[in-house]
């Protein structure tokens, strides 16, 4: 999927999970004792929309590549992206279930040490995992389990999942922000 579609995907879907009662207490949020209730969810709200831009930090030409302009027009992120796609290629090892964990791990145990505030890592985690599902939707699947070759879609049958950029992946990726955005407005 594209950036923005996974921009999309990850906000919606969390905000689609947080608003339902029965999912709501599994759903992570970042919190800590003198943090106000507005910043957490704003943080809250970053973390998952970096987590569902971060794996494709891999391809030079996706939006979280383009981020972060440095002076003498330098794009640390984009030379990131170079090297990594050089290393492990697109779709590689930042699209694993267990790179997720474990950078979702770390960030959640330095939150905690650091900080004393809960739930960064796990609300990058979420974002990843939004990301990792997204792409699974689509024709070429992700590599769940890199660096074995299995890729893991949904439906398993490839020929029944969105073309990437496609109009299957634009539908999916409205409906879901038309329900989020009714969700929170309506309550
Ligand atoms: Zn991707």
């Amino acid at each position: 999927m594209r950036g923005h579609s996974h921009l999309l995907v990850g906000l919606a879907g969390y905000l689609l999970l947080r608003s339902e009662a029965t999912v709501a207490p599994f759903v992570p949020s970042v919190g800590g004792p003198d943090l106000p209730v507005p910043t957490a969810l704003s943080l809250t709200l970053a973390l998952v929309a970096a987590g569902a831009l971060a794996p494709d930090i891999d391809h030079p030409d996706s939006e979280i590549a383009q981020v972060w302009r440095g002076s003498f027009g330098m794009r640390p992120l984009h030379a990131l992206a170079w090297v990594v796609r050089f290393l492990f290629g697109h779709r590689g090892v930042t699209h694993s279930a267990w790179l997720t964990g474990v950078v979702a791990w770390l960030v959640e145990g330095f939150g905690v040490s650091q900080w004393g505030i809960g739930g960064l890592g796990a609300s990058l985690g979420f974002g990843m995992a939004s990301h990792l599902l997204a792409d699974g939707l689509t024709r070429a699947g992700v590599p769940l389990l890199w660096p074995l070759p299995w890729r893991f879609g949904i439906p398993p049958i490839r020929a029944l999942r969105l073309r990437t950029g496609g109009p299957g992946e634009h539908a999916l990726v409205t409906l879901l922000t038309l329900a989020a955005v009714g969700r929170v407005l309506l309550g």
